[in-house]
């Protein structure tokens, strides 16, 4: 059965298309960052986030490389930016077999933002760096459903039969399913 429970610090990340100038600069420290070793290279397609240019208005939207998919999806969408129409898979986040986008130039495995690893510095660098106010951050506590494991429910049991006795947690349980 699902249980709910609160992480503290969930960390988001916010992108505001409007603000970016397209200077790249979260891209080129992005992926220094996570080249090996750890800043020997800049080169954008390592990076976990990508500056998606719109020519039609020329303007600038950022976008954080999300989870990965293993399939391609068939809800695919169309966006509007001005006059013109970006197909499909334009400015989706997701890691995909049917685009390069957000994979390892190297090894091609797909690659998602980790909010820049462990220990979690204390600001993304994309946002340290972003000049525009064009990314932003911030922390808040988020309510997640954890599904109990077998060995939880087998720890609490075993403490129930501890506490109480075999029998009378058995005729517990029947008289309960019984409502049921
Ligand atoms: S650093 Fe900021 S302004 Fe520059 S491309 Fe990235 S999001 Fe845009
Ligand atoms: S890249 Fe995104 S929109 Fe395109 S098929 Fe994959 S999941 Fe769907
Ligand atoms: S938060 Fe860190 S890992 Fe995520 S896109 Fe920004 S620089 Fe890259």
């Amino acid at each position: 059965m699902p249980t709910m429970r609160y992480m503290p610090n969930v960390v988001t990340l916010e992108l505001d298309g409007a603000k970016c100038n397209g200077c790249r600069m979260c891209e080129s420290l992005c992926s220094a960052f996570h080249a090996d070793p750890k800043y020997s290279s800049v080169n954008p397609a390592r990076s976990r986030i990508r500056v998606f240019w719109c020519e039609e208005k020329d303007i600038y939207v950022p976008i954080k490389a999300g989870k990965h998919t293993g399939v391609e999806c068939s809800g695919r969408t169309t966006t509007r930016i001005g006059g013109k129409e970006y197909g499909e898979c334009s400015l989706c986040r997701r890691a995909c077999p049917v685009r390069d986008l957000f994979h390892e130039p190297d090894s091609k495995l797909p690659i998602e933002c980790d909010m820049c690893g462990e220990p979690m510095p204390e600001k993304p660098l994309c946002v340290k760096f972003c000049k525009s106010d064009a990314l932003t951050y911030e922390e808040r506590e988020e309510e997640v459903e954890e599904e109990m494991k077998p060995e939880d429910v087998e720890i609490g049991v075993e403490s129930m039969v501890d506490k109480y006795g075999l029998q009378k947690v058995v005729d517990t349980v029947a008289r309960m399913t019984k409502k049921e």
